[in-house]
């Protein structure tokens, strides 16, 4: 990949994480999207993987002591870093179990799921 490309890659990665860290504006893109996600059973779609894809971009992990980045682990919108979780996330619709785990939808991983304990750096409070 020459310097370029890898440049252009690099900056809308650094474009898209702001645009996915502002919760104004994930709520504005993607409410009506959840809303309208309803509780279908979603047991059969793969879970998303971390370190993996739009998992690294925005660092998602299926539980918070496998996030190490102490500089991520901050409060958000009143809410300290370990309390926050897929569950209590306004993106998350629960929607099945994997195993013993609850597992749900998450606007930002159309087509797979993420595990109720995850988290990643989109996360904002449920309203
Ligand atoms: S914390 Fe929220 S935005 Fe991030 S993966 Fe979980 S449900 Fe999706």
């Amino acid at each position: 990949m020459n310097t370029n490309r890898r440049q252009f890659f690099k900056r809308s990665a650094g474009i898209f994480g702001v645009i996915l860290s502002s919760p104004l504006i994930l709520q504005t893109l993607f409410s009506s999207k959840a809303e309208a996600q309803k509780a279908e059973d979603c047991s059969k779609l793969p879970l998303v993987e971390p370190g993996k894809g739009m998992a690294i971009s925005v660092n998602y992990f299926h539980k918070h002591s496998d996030m190490k980045k102490a500089e991520l682990k901050t409060e958000r919108q009143g809410v300290k870093w370990d309390q926050q979780n897929c569950k209590n996330c306004m993106l998350y619709v629960a929607c099945g179990k994997k195993g013993a785990d609850e597992i749900g939808k998450c606007a930002i991983f159309a087509g797979q799921a993420v595990k109720a304990s995850g988290w990643c750096t989109t996360w904002s409070k449920k309203g």
